[in-house]
């Protein structure tokens, strides 16, 4: 990308990009240039999206698979959001370490 101005005017949407979503594009807000939160590369999708397509489909590690169900646990437990944050905020304390 060595002019800025055709960044500009032509979004990223039309660099081939494999972290992309083109699924998104066709939404409202399906076009937003997202930073991923695993490989810190850039890409374009729906705006809440955190992962690229790339590392959403890598295969999990085990941990990240451990997080993942115990995540699924948590949300149908039918436990109200202020305990859910509490649970998953003091989970992620204790992963850090
Ligand atoms: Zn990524």
């Amino acid at each position: 990308m060595s002019n800025t101005s055709t960044f500009k005017t032509k979004p990223i949407l039309t660099v081939e990009n494999p972290g992309n979503w083109p699924e998104d594009f066709a939404h409202e807000n399906g076009q937003y240039l997202c930073r991923c939160h695993d490989c810190g590369e850039n890409f374009t999708g729906y705006k809440r999206r955190v992962t690229c397509k790339v590392c959403a489909s890598k295969p999990l590690t085990p941990d990240q698979e451990r997080d993942a169900l115990w995540c699924q646990a948590l949300m149908s437990s039918g436990l109200d959001l202020e305990t859910l944050n509490t649970i998953l905020s003091r989970f992620k304390e204790l992963r850090r370490k």
